[in-house]
C-alpha cells in the first residue's frame, strides 16, 4: 500500500470530528500528517475536552480539561493542523442526541469540508481481544455519521440553521477511523515519527515517553520487522456519488 494515492487532484479541506483530545493522533495521526504534508487544510473538532482522562479522583476535571485542550493544540501544530475547536461535551457521556447532531451539522455547514473524518460506531471490540472500545468513540462516530447524512446536506433538516445563514453542505468523502471492518489500510511508515512526536504532546495521557515509544514502535505490521518496520492506519472510506 505504500504506493497508495487518495486520488485527489485538488487541495482538500478536511474536518476531523472525534471524541477526545489525543483521539486524532492515536486513531489516524500518521494519515493526517501525510495530508498536511501534501498541503491539504485540516481542522480538528473535539466533542469533549477529556476531563475524565485520569485515575486520580482528586484531579480537578475542569483544570484537566484546560490542560488537555492545550496538549491537543500542541499536538495539532506538530501534525500541521490549522485550527482546533472544542464542543465542551462531558467526557464519558457522549450520546447521539438530536442536539449534538444539530451542533455537528452546524459545524459541517460552517466549515464546508470535502473530507470528513470520524470514528466507526460499530467498533465495540478492537482487534486483539484485550480491551473494549470507549463508548464515547462509538457515540462520536454515530453523531458524525448521522449529521453527515442526510442532515448536513438537506435544507429540510434544522431549518433554523438556514436562518443562521448556513446552507446545506454535502461532503465528498467520509473516513471512519478505528473501523470494525476496514476497507482501506494506509501505509503511514513515512509519518509514524510525526505521529509519535504529536502524541508526546499528550503528556497527561501517555505515561513514560520512552516506554510509550517502545510500545508504539512495536506496532508495526506483522509482515515487517523491528529493523525494517512498516506502519499502517485503517479506515472505512466512503466516497459519496
Ligand atoms: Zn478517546
Amino acid at each position: 500500500m505504500s504506493n497508495f494515492s487518495e486520488g485527489w487532484n485538488q487541495k482538500m479541506k478536511i474536518l476531523v470530528i472525534l471524541a477526545h483530545p489525543d483521539d486524532p493522533e492515536f486513531f489516524c495521526g500518521g494519515t493526517l500528517a501525510r495530508w498536511a504534508l501534501q498541503g491539504h487544510e485540516i481542522v480538528y473538532a473535539l466533542l469533549t475536552s477529556g476531563d475524565k482522562g485520569t485515575d486520580d479522583p482528586n484531579q480537578d476535571p475542569s483544570l484537566l480539561a484546560r490542560i488537555r485542550e492545550e496538549e491537543q493544540r500542541a499536538a495539532a501544530r506538530v501534525i500541521g493542523v490549522s485550527r482546533v475547536e472544542f464542543l465542551h461535551q462531558p467526557d464519558g457521556f457522549l450520546f447521539p442526541t438530536e442536539a449534538l447532531r444539530k451542533d455537528v451539522v452546524r459545524l459541517i455547514r460552517k466549515e464546508k469540508p470535502d473530507i470528513l473524518v470520524g470514528s466507526d460506531p460499530l467498533n465495540y471490540y478492537p482487534p486483539g481481544d484485550t480491551r473494549v472500545n470507549h463508548p464515547d468513540h462509538r457515540a462520536a462516530g454515530q453523531i458524525v455519521l448521522d449529521a453527515c447524512y442526510p442532515a448536513a446536506g438537506s435544507p429540510v433538516y434544522f431549518p433554523e440553521l438556514l436562518a443562521e445563514g448556513l446552507a446545506p453542505h454535502s461532503v465528498k468523502e467520509l473516513w471512519m477511523s478505528i473501523p470494525d471492518r476496514e476497507n482501506l489500510e494506509v501505509d503511514v511508515t513515512d509519518t509514524w515519527k510525526i505521529k509519535l512526536e504529536a502524541l508526546h504532546c499528550h503528556r497527561t495521557q501517555i505515561g513514560d515517553p520512552q516506554a510509550f515509544d517502545q510500545r508504539m514502535l512495536a506496532r508495526h505490521t506483522s509482515d515487517s520487522t523491528d529493523e525494517n518496520p512498516r506502519y499502517t492506519e485503517r479506515f472505512r472510506r466512503i466516497r459519496f456519488q
